[in-house]
């Protein structure tokens, strides 16, 4: 079911890691904490899986929306944000199934 994935780059076959990834949209940085990543160990190419990369991108446009709003409406400068994700031991089934 967990089938290797190879990687795009040099063919070696690519390692879950959490991994901190980074935003910035219009002055608004946000940064993503202890996010699982497929990582290739030989050239360090990352890879976030494509459902993942969907969500965790409305979670940045729903973020910099309400922080727009609120710069608006109070004329206080961007905020910026940083999410951690906790540590899990194993790497969530739902991406594992992912491509
Ligand atoms: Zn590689």
């Amino acid at each position: 079911m967990n089938e290797a994935q190879h990687c795009p780059l040099c063919q070696n076959e690519m390692i879950w890691q959490r991994k901190t990834i980074r935003y910035e949209r219009e002055g608004l940085p946000i940064t993503l904490e202890g996010v699982w990543v497929r990582v290739c160990p030989a050239c360090g190419h990352e890879l976030v899986p494509g459902p993942l990369a969907i969500q965790l991108m409305n979670l940045a446009d729903q973020l910099f929306r309400s922080a727009k709003q609120l710069g608006e409406e109070t004329n206080l400068p961007m905020p910026s944000v940083h999410l951690v994700f906790p540590e899990t031991d194993e790497v969530p089934l739902a991406l594992l199934q992912s491509v």
